[in-house]
């Protein structure tokens, strides 16, 4: 990747990860005095970033996959995938699959998928020295076990250690 493309896909990343789009990157671009991106290059950048997140989703996913076919047995998966995206089970393949619960729950649109990828990935990584569950859903109904938790007055202890920085970043 070029240098120039690496600083548009950065940025729009960024925003993204902040939760913000291209009206805040604008603003803080003219604030800054830098020259911005056009709508349509946002857009474009997105779309990019969009199918990057699909195609490592899709890796986890048939991962996860290949995980559980070869186990023999399937109460081995912990994962339930009915719609209420509740963890009845405690298996490593969990966390993978919110990429697919994301995306698949989200499809026709762009920004609430990014931001659940993004949720996702973070969860995922989240770990006991690093806790990154801020941008997954509050409240006694989320998938996510730490925001449930917490939403129950317990905060929940993470016991796993997290992804290293090096893939995170
Ligand atoms: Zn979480």
């Amino acid at each position: 990747m070029k240098g120039s493309c690496l600083i548009n896909s950065s940025i729009v990343l960024g925003l993204r990860i902040i939760g913000k789009g291209f009206s805040a990157g604008k603003k803080l671009c003219a604030f800054l005095g830098l020259p911005f991106l056009s709508k349509l290059a946002f857009r474009n950048q997105e779309r990019k970033l969009l199918k990057a997140t699909e195609r490592v989703a899709q890796e986890n996913i048939n991962t996860a996959l290949s995980e559980i076919k070869g186990s023999n047995s399937f109460t081995k998966c912990g994962i339930s995938i009915d719609g209420t995206w509740q963890r009845r089970g405690y298996s490593s393949l969990n966390g993978c699959n919110y990429y697919g619960i994301a995306i698949r729950s989200n499809v026709g649109n762009l920004q609430k998928m990014m931001s659940s990828v993004i949720a996702a990935f973070f969860h995922c990584v989240s770990g006991k020295n690093n806790s990154l569950h801020g941008q997954c859903p509050e409240g006694s109904e989320s998938w996510c076990r730490y925001q449930k938790a917490k939403a129950a007055g317990s905060p929940l202890k993470e016991i796993e250690q997290g992804s290293p920085n090096k893939i995170i970043n």
